[in-house]
């Protein structure tokens, strides 16, 4: 670990900056856990993270322990003003990660921003100031494919896909891949599909294994070698407001998040 530690914090220099964005239109799949823990895992190598909270349930926020309702700015007020620096609204966080945070104000971003020229890439004009700070942002997307979802795929170079190990995990996923290669044709050609993570996985089930064996031959290109495994250590560490690297730093937990942080390092 410390050789990758060290082989890390050599490459950052002039690294390109990736920005994830983590895309599932059903809830409850993992992805604000993914941004969290993914990351805390890259901080933890030294490498500078930005999470863009971009769901109107402000999930990311709270899990970091930030109140975004009391806040005088979030991404919202950046996206629908053009003036407003994204940088203006950017919060340190306690997992060495810095933060944009977001509030259910972006819900009305969605309507404000329906008749605006452009409304798909403002978010990647916003990030655009950002990018020779950061080498990894990662974009928390709301479990819809509308306005919001399309700004983070407009703007995103890859997008991961948490998907979890459950009854009916396959269903929507056609849709899913249907509007990224519609992004890629249309909006954005550079947008990659990093791969597919299966998430919440209970390894003493057969139907988790048997899901997991699904999606390996579905997509077997897109199958993500990290499985993340179904603990409550990661609702209990969103509770706490850390991440699952310094809640439970021995755990299972905490390293498949620090291997998926090397799958994404690796394919740098
Ligand atoms: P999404 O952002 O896709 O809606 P979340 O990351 O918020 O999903 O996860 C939904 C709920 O499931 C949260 O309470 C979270 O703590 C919990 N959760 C996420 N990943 C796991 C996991 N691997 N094992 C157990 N619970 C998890
Ligand atoms: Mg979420």
């Amino acid at each position: 670990m410390s050789k990758n530690g060290k082989l890390a914090k050599r490459n950052i220099v002039n690294k390109e900056c990736k920005i994830l964005a983590l895309a599932q239109q059903k809830g409850g799949v993992g992805k604000t856990t993914t941004v969290i823990n993914l990351g805390a895992a890259l901080a933890e190598l030294n490498y500078k993270v930005l999470l863009v909270d971009f769901d109107p349930q402000g999930a990311l926020s709270a899990g970091l322990g930030i109140d975004s309702y009391s806040l005088k700015q979030t991404v919202y007020d950046a996206m629908v003003d053009t003036e407003l620096d994204l940088s203006k609204v950017i919060l340190p966080s306690s997992i060495g990660c810095d933060l944009v945070p977001g509030n259910i104000d972006l819900s009305a971003a969605e309507v404000q921003l329906a008749n605006e020229p452009g409304r798909d890439q403002i978010l990647k004009e916003k990030l655009s100031s950002l990018l020779n700070r950061y080498h990894y942002i990662l974009i928390d997307c709301p479990p819809s494919l509308g306005l919001l979802t399309l700004n983070a795929l407009a703007a995103a170079t890859d997008v991961i896909i948490p998907v979890q190990t459950q009854y009916f995990a396959l269903r929507g996923m056609a849709l899913l891949l249907k509007t990224i290669k519609k992004v890629q044709s249309r909006i954005n050609q550079n947008l990659k599909i990093f791969g597919i993570l299966p998430t919440i996985y209970d390894s003493r089930t057969t139907h988790a294994k048997e899901i997991l064996e699904d999606l390996a031959n579905s997509y077997p290109d897109l199958l993500l070698k990290t499985v993340i495994p179904q603990t409550v250590k990661f609702p209990d560490s969103a509770i706490a407001a850390k991440s699952v690297l310094t809640f439970a730093a021995n755990s299972n937990a905490a390293e498949s998040y620090k291997n998926l942080a090397q799958e994404v390092i690796n394919r740098g």
